[in-house]
């Protein structure tokens, strides 16, 4: 039986663990019905055959969609605003609305024909995350403020993560003002047309603005569906070189020219092409290379092409490994282009650090995962997301939950709800976790 002393310790005790962890995470019930039908309803705001998604920067489907963004944030009761490329704001405040506050979001841009959970989960999924937490009571410290990024997706005007590129500085106003798309729109036109007048100038958000950032996103790939774990906790986000290389040669006739005698520029990056594969092949679980755009000049059935032009793509977690990649891969370039007695230009598109997780941030994603009981895989994102531009500015981390057959960036993406709901219990648990660290 317990004595009364007893049970003066034990409640004692009590409080001193409450008042040491200095808050409690209430029971969250996420609304999973109320989420899905939110992003159901952002699928609407599409100009492509359903169930495809087609949402790009600025056009007229993008303008409904954040107006239903926007809806939605001020009925929650958070306070929006906007930066001038359309990174939408969405705050709840905090009891020390002082403190640098802790932010979670992603893009709602899409592809041409892509799905419907890419990016939106980890919008509304943040909307879903502070609903259930204000729902059950809980006031964050630190401020939690929801980001709906302009334009991840490179889509429209050729450029990846444009909304959080050009909120941590890593974007200028002059690289945007260079922006058109294919049909000679300029950025600063589009833009305008949106909605977004305000002039110009170049973000000048403090190192100390967010105290986190945390993104809910779909793997895109197999890695958790294949080993039945429901939450991914990314390490590090691989990035992408691009370069772009021409051979060029005299052209000829298809009939009259004999092999023999031909200076093809085709057969040069044929060449290259299958090089490219053997030697990434050497190491093939870490870096990858493609060539995703081919032209050939002057593309006549008739005729040795005089010139071709390949984009390559080349991505790791490790810069110095991509770096030597792309220089045995330029030097064999090289070496083809003597050999068949062809010229070659090389042109370097851009290249975008790795990112690496901050272990802060994911030791509080993995803590909120034993307080759920859900298991847990470490991983490589592969793909890149805001994230890898959030984390050259602030600590980082990403969820990622299992997609269907890692299919995504096709209409038949697919998460299912048991998913998502275990990816916004760990997210919620997170952000109230970080609000008061
Ligand atoms: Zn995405």
């Amino acid at each position: 039986m317990m004595t009364f002393q007893m049970l003066c310790f034990l409640f004692l005790f009590s409080v001193f663990i409450l008042c040491d962890a200095n808050f409690s995470v209430p029971y969250i019930s996420v609304n999973t019905e109320r989420l899905i039908e939110d992003l159901k309803i952002l699928g609407q705001f599409s100009d492509g055959d359903y169930p495809g998604i087609t949402r790009l920067l600025y056009s007229k489907e993008d303008k409904a969609a954040r107006r239903y963004l926007i809806a939605l944030f001020e009925k929650s009761g958070l306070s929006v605003s906007w930066d001038p490329v359309g990174n939408i704001f969405a705050r709840w405040e905090g009891s020390d609305p002082r403190a640098p506050a802790v932010a979670s979001g992603s893009h709602f841009d899409t592809l041409l024909n892509a799905g419907l959970y890419d990016g939106t989960l980890g919008v509304l999924g943040a909307l879903e995350a502070v609903r259930s937490l204000k729902e059950v009571g809980f006031e964050p410290k630190k401020s939690i403020e929801i980001v709906a990024f302009t334009s991840e997706e490179v889509s429209r005007f050729g450029i990846g993560c444009l909304g959080s590129r050009y909120l941590v500085g890593s974007l200028t106003v002059e690289e945007l003002l260079k922006l058109k798309d294919s049909d000679g729109v300029s950025f600063e036109n589009a833009r305008q047309s949106c909605g977004y007048i305000e002039k110009l100038r170049e973000s000048m958000i403090a190192e100390d603005y967010y105290s986190a950032f945390v993104e809910l996103h779909i793997e895109q790939y197999h890695i958790l569906e294949d080993e039945g774990v429901p939450i991914g906790l990314v390490t590090d986000i691989a990035a992408p070189s691009l370069y772009t290389i021409e051979w060029k040669g005299p052209g000829g006739h298809a009939g009259s020219v004999p092999s023999y005698e031909r200076q093809d520029p085709f057969l040069a990056a044929s060449e290259f092409a299958l090089n490219l594969e053997q030697l990434v092949l050497k190491d093939p679980k870490n870096t990858r290379a493609t060539i995703g755009r081919v032209e050939v000049y002057p593309g006549s059935a008739g005729a040795i092409p005089r010139s071709v032009r390949l984009s390559l793509d080349i991505r790791d977690i490790n810069e110095a490994a991509r770096i030597k990649v792309k220089e045995q891969a330029l030097e064999k370039a090289a070496a083809i282009a003597r050999k068949r007695k062809v010229t070659m230009e090389t042109l370097h598109n851009y290249s975008y650090p790795p990112a690496k997780m901050d272990p802060r941030i994911v030791e509080v994603i993995e803590d909120s995962c034993r307080a759920h009981n859900f298991s847990y895989l470490k991983l490589i994102s592969r793909p890149f997301h805001d994230s890898l531009f959030m984390a050259t500015k602030f600590p980082t981390g990403m969820i990622f939950i299992p997609c269907k057959e890692g299919k995504s960036h096709v209409p038949d993406e697919y998460a299912s709800p048991e998913d998502i709901l275990r990816g916004v219990e760990v997210l919620a648990e997170t952000l109230a976790r970080l609000s008061y660290q």
